[in-house]
Parts: C-alpha cells; structure tokens; sequence
C-alpha cells in the first residue's frame, strides 16, 4: 500500500508574524516542486496564520493551526474556533498533542469533540498520541495507545478517519533530542495500525497515515521515515529553521 508521506511542521509559540514571513520565502524558494511529491504542512500560532495564508497561497504548502475549540462560538474566552480557522485557509488542526493533553489538561474526550468538530468542518485532524516513559518503562505501551486511539476515535466515521492523519509522538522523545529508534517507532506505529484494523478495517487502516514525532532531525529522518508503517514527520524543533525543514522534506522524498 503506498501512501502519499506528511511532514508537517508544528512551531509551537514560536514565530510572530514577522518571523513567519523571513521562514517561509527561503524555504518556499528552496523547496520547488518537492511540496507535490509529499504532502507538506506549516503550523504557526494563531496570530501568524494570516501572514502564512498569504505567503503559502499556490505554494503547494498547506496551513495548519495547533488548536481549535470543540465550540462553535460564544463565552469561551482565548479559544478559537474551527470557522475561524476555517475563514483564514487553515487546512489542518494538530489536536491531542502532549503539550495539550499534559500542561492543559485534554482528556481524551475534549480531544474527540474537537477531532469531530474539525471533521465536520471539512478540515483534516492531525492526532496526536504517545506514551510517556514512565508508561512505557511501565508496560503499558500497547494499553495507552490503544485507549488514546479508541476514546479519541469515537464516533468517527471511516471516512472522518481517513480525512485525518494520526501522529505517534512518544512524549519522551518529544523536545528532548531523543529519538524512538526506528525499530521502536516501526513496532509502535504497527501496533497502532492493528489498532485501527480492529476499530475499522484492514483495509481502512492500511490507508491511514501515521507520522512520526519526537526529536526528528535531518540527522535522523531517513531511517524513521524508510519503516513501513510510518507515512512522515510531524516536527517541532528542527521545524523552526528552514534549511533543516527542507533537508527533511528532502530526506523523505530521498
Ligand atoms: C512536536 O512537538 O510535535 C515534536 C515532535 O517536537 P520535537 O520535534 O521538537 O521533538
């Protein structure tokens, strides 16, 4: 089964409008036609998305914000909802990412309203699980992301899941420059498609794409990326210089 690989760059509470613009005109120039043969995705923080939806159209790059809310609108105050993103060109939601789940407390059922609220607007979740090293030093790999995977999945139909991308992001590997090895993400990244396969289908599963996430650099993508079960990145550090981001894009595609 070949499925089309996602690197997606996820640059948390970095960049400001400005600094969004002096990342994406070298890394637009130097990535050329490369955005065609990998899908490639941008995540800035809610304020640079304008600047980034005026700089990525026709680029082939498509936009993603870090967050949305599960609400439609009303007394929520500092949230942002899916229509809005929705009215700035944002294509892609990053939801259940561990900053989220650990430093705000989302369940897994705040992540399944939003997942189905970015579905229902015709956008694309990017979902995000992974285990802790405490759970996995603890055994309970396989029970984490097997609950993180059904309660997030609630609901959503074959066709929701197949408009999203799931993202396994041990939370140990994530900001620390350690990276799972490749036999280690690949085992995990199995385990999670057999997951899917119980949840929907074989042959739905075999269509879904897992990227992986956690310290990926230019330095170590091309083996992560060349695992059968794993469909491309998502990448917060080395995201944030453009250079690195390209040879990623290039390493992928390599
Ligand atoms: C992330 O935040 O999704 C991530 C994978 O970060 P980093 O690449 O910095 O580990």
């Amino acid at each position: 089964m070949s499925r089309t690989l996602v690197l997606a760059a996820n640059w948390k509470m970095n960049k400001g409008p400005a600094a969004t613009g002096e990342f994406l005109d070298p890394f637009l120039a130097s990535i050329g036609s490369q955005a065609g043969a990998c899908e490639v995705i941008v995540a800035p923080p809610f304020v640079s998305l304008p600047a980034a939806a005026a700089k990525l159209a026709g680029s082939g790059v498509a936009l993603a914000a870090q967050n949305a809310s599960q609400f439609d609108s009303g007394a929520y105050t500092g949230e942002i909802s899916v229509g809005m993103l929705q009215e700035l060109g944002v294509k892609h939601v990053i939801l259940g990412h561990s900053e989220r789940r650990s430093i705000y407390g989302e369940t897994d059922e705040v992540i399944n309203a939003k997942i189905k609220k970015v579905l229902d607007a015709g956008l694309h979740p990017i979902f995000c699980i992974g285990e802790t090293l405490e759970e996995r030093e603890g055994g309970k790999l396989e029970t984490v992301l097997r609950t993180q995977v059904r309660d997030g999945l609630v609901g959503v139909s074959e066709e929701g899941l197949l408009n999203s991308v799931l993202a396994y992001e041990p939370v140990w590997a994530i900001g620390t420059g350690v990276t799972a090895s490749p036999a280690q993400a690949q085992e995990a990244h199995a385990f999670v498609r057999s997951l899917l396969a119980d949840l929907y289908s074989d042959e739905v599963a075999q269509k879904v794409r897992i990227q992986y996430g956690g310290s990926v650099k230019p330095g170590n993508s091309a083996e992560l990326m060349a695992q059968p079960d794993i469909d491309g990145a998502l990448v917060g550090g080395a995201s944030l210089d453009p250079k690195d981001f390209q040879a990623l894009i290039a390493n992928a595609l390599a």
